[in-house]
């Protein structure tokens, strides 16, 4: 089936960046969120970001209005049942995607690939939500997605290999590079970062080294973009949290187990940028 209409769930940090790329590229998008205010929140982000790519002269204005001229909005998810393709970027939790899977597949035609970009979350239980396991499938982009190439793309235990080969190559229409993984816990991208965010919020807890330090050693010495403890803080402190606990619980292995400075400030509400104050104070 020839993708040329695509249905985004969710209007959040990801499901606009999400909408964003795939407008940018020549596809009709359907963005469904809650409510309408979350949909406007949702469009200014894209129409800010689109006005960055103008004064960057990626784009002109013209082109951005092309763009978001061809994104429609919604809250009613029968809005979405003729669109080719969905991205499932709700909120990270079990029961309200496994909610939105069982009504996609109750409202979609049989070949339409239904995929999510949970960070954590089993592609494989979503997927056992629906009457299409073979088309259900992880496509993990990566925060902002319109400046991140990566687009991690996981194979349920039932995913087929026309679901993964339509995926791959919708991916590379957004001029992402697609990267194959199974399903298990974290995948690749989060099973790596998050032990070493954990374990630099451990060497701080100890008093190993000042946050500072901790941060300009693995910047400077490994070439990280940004250190570990202002990474953690740019993802959310509770985001790093949950999936810290998706790994401990899913592989059972006490090295995954979150450092308890990071669950006190967790439970403290310094989720990090997006409170004002994390490792790092934003105010
Ligand atoms: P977010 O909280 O910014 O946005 C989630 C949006 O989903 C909200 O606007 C919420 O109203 C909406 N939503 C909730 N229930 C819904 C429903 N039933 N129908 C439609 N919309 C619904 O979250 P986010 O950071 O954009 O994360 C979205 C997904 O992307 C999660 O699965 C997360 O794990 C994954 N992800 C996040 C990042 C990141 O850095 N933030 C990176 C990669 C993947």
């Amino acid at each position: 089936m020839e993708v040329k209409e695509v249905a985004v769930i969710g209007s959040g940090t990801m499901g606009n960046g999400i909408a964003h790329v795939f407008a940018q590229h020549d596809f009709e998008v359907v963005l469904l969120d809650v409510n309408r205010d979350l949909l406007e929140q949702g469009l200014s982000k894209i129409s800010k970001n689109l006005d960055r790519q103008v004064r960057k002269d990626l784009i002109d204005e013209k082109k951005k209005h092309e763009i978001m001229g061809r994104i429609k909005t919604t809250t009613d998810m029968k809005d979405i049942v003729d669109t080719d393709f969905v991205v499932e970027a709700a909120s990270e939790n079990k029961d309200i995607k496994f909610q939105i899977f069982r009504e996609l597949d109750a409202l979609m035609e049989d070949e339409v690939i239904l995929a999510t970009n949970t960070s954590s979350i089993s592609i494989t239980e979503i997927a056992a939500q629906t009457a299409r396991p073979e088309k259900v499938i992880g496509m993990h982009f990566m925060n902002p997605v319109p400046m991140m190439k990566l687009v991690e793309v996981i194979r349920g235990h039932a995913c087929s290999d026309a679901t993964v080969a339509t995926t791959v190559e919708l991916a590379k229409n957004l001029s992402k590079v697609p990267v194959e993984a199974n399903d298990y816990p974290g995948f690749v991208a989060n099973r790596i970062i998050m032990p070493m965010i954990n374990e630099a919020v451990f060497a701080l807890m100890e008093g190993v080294a000042t946050k500072e330090a901790i941060d300009e050693i693995m910047h400077l010495g490994l070439a990280h973009p940004m250190g570990p403890l202002t990474l953690a803080d740019l993802i959310g402190l509770d985001v790093c949290l949950s999936i810290l606990d998706v790994l401990h619980d899913g592989l059972g292995d006490p090295k995954y187990r979150p450092c308890p400075l990071l669950k006190r400030m967790v439970a403290a509400g310094d989720l990090g940028r997006k409170t004002g104050r994390g490792f790092y104070n934003y105010n």
